[in-house]
């Protein structure tokens, strides 16, 4: 069994097979995503690019009905919302005995801090293209990072696997999202793990073990 840690998947509208943790990034894709059929975890959430909208309370009743928090956090390049703004919606969003599922584009570090100060106890901080300093901090943490399909041709990603301990990794398609012309699903989670066996050298059936442990761990299962 393959984990995908990140997935758009009400937006896809297909079974895959493969063991998803769906996102969402609003009031209608929340509660598209608590509707879905079949067996995966179920996250709730504003995504940084939405916050501001005035839905924040209305999400945040849905929270008890969802396995995970997601996707939240802060993106310091690409949302039109102040910064302000988006750390607001943010930390309403940072629940310390949920796993949130964090997107932090150019904004590892601010994001990782929040996450500390609230006592989140389970983070994934999704595609991960950060400072590769900051990656002790999340081991040290317990957090977790995704690394995504765009690991076979994305440079700044291919860095952050080879600074990483596979102990930290999981892996994820962001299913739904289009890079780079390519639409991307979760059966893409197969070339996470190949790349990531070849990279670091270690046998395929072994990166899948370890990979599906940092899953249950990360979401708290067991
Ligand atoms: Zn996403």
């Amino acid at each position: 069994m393959l984990f995908d840690a990140h997935c758009h998947c009400s937006e896809l509208g297909r079974k895959y097979d493969v063991f998803v943790a769906a996102v969402s990034m609003d009031l209608r894709t929340s509660l598209a995503t608590l509707n879905m059929e079949g067996k995966m975890l179920k996250g709730v959430g504003i995504h940084p690019w939405n916050a501001g909208n005035g839905e924040l309370e209305k999400v945040k009743e849905l929270v008890e009905r969802a396995d995970f928090i997601g996707e939240v956090g802060l993106d310091y390049r690409l949302s039109k919302a102040s910064k302000e703004v988006q750390i607001r919606y943010f930390e309403e969003f940072l629940i310390p005995d949920k796993t949130v599922n964090i997107h932090a584009l150019d904004a590892w570090e601010e994001a990782f801090n929040l996450a500390l100060k609230h006592g989140v106890k389970r983070a994934i901080f999704h595609w991960y293209t950060g400072p590769l300093h900051l990656l002790k901090d999340i081991e040290g943490a317990g957090y977790f990072i995704t690394v995504n399909p765009s690991v076979t041709f994305q440079e700044k990603h291919q860095r952050v696997v080879d600074a990483s301990p596979l102990e930290i990794i999981l892996t994820e398609s962001d299913g739904g999202y289009v890079y780079k012309g390519r639409i991307l699903e979760p059966s893409m989670v197969n070339e996470v793990i190949e790349f990531l066996a070849n990279r670091k050298g270690i046998d395929r059936k072994e990166v899948e073990k370890i990979v599906e442990r940092n899953f249950r761990k990360g979401f708290g299962l067991n």
